[in-house]
């Protein structure tokens, strides 16, 4: 009716909250523009072997240049939820899976890279495909590209999830569950998951010297993980302590700033 007279307009939801609709009309426009103006950039953080803390492998992480002023950046936290509801993270996730693949060709490339996949682009037809064209196009072995998926997401569509899993795994690259613990089912749907690693997270890590409770839940998942054949990697290790902890837990990997912060370049080993 405020429209007036010989109007009509489809109701859609978002048209009750006019300000979250700009909002996401206006994260669907700005990332389109950072993919064509190319201000996406990927910062990499070392992942260390708890024994010998030497990085085995860096995680590759998402940022955008702020077009307002070139010498921001943009953190995933300010683009990614918008990303994953209006659909543009597959377009991200595209060019992540690229650019990752041809740092590994580069020269001066890390001896492996995990990325980031969301939910959504697990049901995009040939992703898996995709993936091992480009890295037949760069020569780039594919047991240096591990693939990181968030519990929450992969717990959204267990069976896509799961044919997306074994379709990576069989290209040879190794499958990881990000942010493990943090759903209530996470041990349940551990069944229908064949991933290689679990990546606990940062939740059960950041108090682990201070909380016996975390403990214990550290240990129990470290406990199913080795039954089960799979690796460990903590995330958010936040000083020495710590990191003596899950030496002693036999925690595999390890990940936080105490050991090395995400930086523009790979740092040498
Ligand atoms: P994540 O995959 O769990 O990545 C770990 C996040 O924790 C990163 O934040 C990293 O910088 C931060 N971090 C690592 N160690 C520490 C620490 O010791 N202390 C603290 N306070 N933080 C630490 P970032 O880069 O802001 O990324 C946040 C999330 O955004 C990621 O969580 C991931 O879920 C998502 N993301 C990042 N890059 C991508 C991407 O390329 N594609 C997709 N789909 N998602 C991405
Ligand atoms: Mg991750
Ligand atoms: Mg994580
Ligand atoms: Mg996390």
């Amino acid at each position: 009716k405020a429209g007036g007279k010989n109007c009509w307009r489809t109701y859609r939801p978002e048209l009750d909250d006019p300000e979250r609709m700009l909002h996401q009309l206006g994260w669907n426009e700005r990332i389109q523009r950072a993919l064509d103006e190319q201000r996406l950039v990927l910062h990499y953080q070392g992942v260390h072997s708890v024994q010998t803390g030497k990085i085995v492998h860096h995680e590759a992480l998402v940022r955008m240049i702020d077009p307002e002023d070139p010498s921001q950046l943009l953190m995933p936290g300010a683009f990614i939820p918008a990303a994953e509801k209006n659909g543009r993270i597959v377009d991200i996730d595209r060019w992540v899976i690229g650019h990752a693949i041809r740092k590994l060709a580069a020269a001066d490339a890390p001896a492996a890279l995990a990325i980031n996949i969301s939910a959504r682009s697990f049901d995009e037809p040939g992703l898996a495909a995709s993936i091992r064209a480009t890295l037949a196009a760069f020569h780039v072995e594919p047991a240096r590209l591990l693939i990181e998926l968030t519990e929450t997401a992969a717990l959204a569509n267990i069976a896509d999830s799961e044919l997306f899993i074994r379709e990576l795994r069989a290209l040879g690259c190794t499958v990881c569950l990000d942010d493990f613990g943090v759903g209530f089912s996470s041990f349940a749907y551990l069944k229908q998951l064949s991933a290689d690693v679990l990546k606990i997270d940062g939740m059960f890590i950041r108090h682990l010297a201070s909380d016996p409770n975390d403990q214990v839940f550290v240990r129990a998942i470290v406990e199913v993980a080795r039954g089960l054949g799979k690796k460990t990697v903590a995330e958010f290790v936040g000083d020495a302590a710590t990191l003596a902890i899950l030496r002693e837990l036999g925690v595999d990997y390890a990940q936080g700033y105490y050991l090395s912060r995400p930086e523009a370049e790979i740092s040498p080993a």
